[in-house]
């Protein structure tokens, strides 16, 4: 997606050949008319899908999955962190990874949000070792749901997870597939 790939090399900082932040425009401050063209290039892309829901990780992957439930006039759910104590149904749960933090932390689903059978879009802001969303599709799968795909901004194809979700045969989208980085060189997989 060429202005998202243009708007990482304008106001993206690579950290470290690993690490990129992009807290300008996605992870903390958000541009709302890009993540909107985000949003469509995701509804484009599965517009041959049926979508009951579309289910995120809070807090950086909440603000696309909201404007893809928009214009698929579908809920959006994100998954917490931690359990807050007005969640007395049951919930599943597992530990995943952050590869960011270095630590591990809980996702969380209530029972009442997720369904047997309901269609699901899974949408993250970043795929790096993949831990994030291999969590997340585990929750769903152990709900029953049908994953029906999953869309990422920002996916960085040197680490192991793109790989290892399309090995299990799910329907991948990202939108900016970055080969490599360094300090002051980014190169996108077009
Ligand atoms: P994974 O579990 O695939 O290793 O990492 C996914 C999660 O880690 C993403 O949801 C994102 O929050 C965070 N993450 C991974 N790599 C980066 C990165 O280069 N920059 C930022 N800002 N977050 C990242």
């Amino acid at each position: 997606m060429q202005i998202l790939e243009d708007t990482i090399k304008k106001k993206g900082i690579i950290i470290n050949e690993h690490v990129l932040k992009v807290d300008s425009f996605l992870n903390h401050q958000i541009d709302p008319n890009l993540i909107d063209q985000i949003a469509l290039a995701f509804k484009d892309y599965f517009k041959h899908k049926k979508v009951d829901k579309i289910i995120t990780i809070e807090s950086s992957g909440i603000a696309p999955a909201l404007l893809l439930g928009l214009h698929l006039q579908v809920p959006v759910v994100f998954m917490k962190k931690a359990i807050p104590n007005t969640l007395h149904e049951g919930v599943y749960q597992t530990e995943v990874f952050s590869f960011t933090k270095q630590k591990s932390y809980l996702l969380n689903i209530s029972k009442q949000y997720i369904h047997k059978n309901e269609h699901i879009i899974f949408v993250d802001d970043f795929l790096a070792s993949g831990e994030a969303c291999l969590g997340a599709l585990t929750l769903l799968q152990e709900a029953g749901a049908h994953i029906e795909g999953i869309g990422i901004v920002i996916e960085k194809s040197f680490q192991s997870g793109a790989q290892k979700i399309k090995d299990l045969g799910f329907d991948l989208c990202s939108l900016a597939k970055i080969k490599t980085m360094s300090k002051n060189y980014i190169e996108f997989i077009s």
